[in-house]
């Protein structure tokens, strides 16, 4: 029987993602309907775990009896300690990095990053993606996906969203915003957290 799944998001780039990821697979994968009306809860845990759990209990209570799944990911670097991490779609504003020319928040999060990361030769990143599957405010299964690069100086690639420009692969010697839909699922964070889910939820 096909599994129906519900994804709260609203970030256009993950919900293509996530699509992308479940194409060949006997799932069914929608937005949660009325995401828009629904409070967004404060993602105030200090772990990406800790985030894809509350979100997931939070909006799965506004679909009873449902699975609903919730992630919460980022860029962690290792010359910044990890940073920008769960903060990764807020950086710049957390490091009160100026934006005189009104760039959008991806951009000005990627100037930030390459401003905090100007006299960094040690350049190693990891994305990270944890993904947490909800039904009537109970987590039901939790899991990971990681993809290991190194931060470019300067942006290269159009495709993607967030730090994708900054992101290299060396094993592809591209970056995240180079790769076509499909082998980014392959390789990205997001496709393996959501196949890892998958796989449990299959086992219960
Ligand atoms: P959140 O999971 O919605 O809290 O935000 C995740 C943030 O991490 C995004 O807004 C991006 O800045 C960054 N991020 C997470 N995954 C990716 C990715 O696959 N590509 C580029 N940026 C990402």
């Amino acid at each position: 029987m096909q599994r129906r799944l519900f994804i709260a998001s609203t970030n256009a780039g993950k919900l293509r993602d996530f699509q992308a990821a479940i194409d060949t697979m006997d799932v069914l994968l929608e937005p949660l309907p009325g995401m828009t009306h629904i409070p967004v809860p404060d993602e105030d845990a200090d772990t990406f775990e800790g985030n894809a759990r509350l979100k997931a209990v939070a909006y799965s209570l506004h679909l009873p009896g449902e699975m609903v799944l919730a992630d919460d990911s980022g860029l962690e670097v290792a010359a910044l300690g990890g940073r920008p991490g769960v903060y990764s779609a807020r950086y710049a504003a957390l490091e009160d990095f100026a934006n005189p020319q009104s760039l959008p928040a991806d951009d000005l999060n990627n100037a930030c990053l390459l401003d905090r990361m100007a006299l960094a030769t040690e350049r190693s990143a990891r994305y990270k993606c944890v993904l947490a599957a909800a039904r009537d405010g109970l987590v039901i299964a939790i899991a990971e996906g990681v993809v290991e690069g190194c931060l470019l100086s300067e942006p290269q690639g159009d495709g993607g969203f967030g730090y994708d420009p900054l992101f290299l692969l060396p094993a592809w010697g591209v970056t995240m915003a180079e790769l076509d839909l499909a082998t980014r699922l392959t390789v990205s964070h997001r496709g393996q957290a959501l196949r890892a889910l998958l796989a449990l939820l299959d086992e219960q």
